[in-house]
């Protein structure tokens, strides 16, 4: 997973472009519903697919299908969902 093709979309230029329109779209607050941070330090914030693209392109530069995570929430989310696939 860690070498899947699609990763090199998140270090094109587009996707910093889409990324900070999300944060700023999300007001830089973690839009977990339990959660709420709110910071101006980009680096502790992470914009999540809600729904895993898998590689999937529609899904991935879906505005839609993005919000704006803390990075604990996002690294307990993800964790969650690794947990749920091995099930
Ligand atoms: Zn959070």
């Amino acid at each position: 997973m860690l070498h899947a093709p699609w990763r090199k979309l998140y270090k094109t230029a587009r996707w910093r472009a889409l990324r900070m329109v999300i944060l700023t779209r999300d007001m830089f607050t973690c839009q977990w519903p339990s959660c709420g941070l709110m910071t101006a330090d980009t680096s502790q914030l992470v914009v999540d697919h809600k729904r895993p693209h898998r590689g999937d392109e529609a899904l991935f530069w879906d505005e839609r299908n993005l919000q704006c995570l803390c990075a604990p929430c996002h690294n307990s989310r993800k964790q969650r969902a690794e947990r749920a696939q091995r099930h």
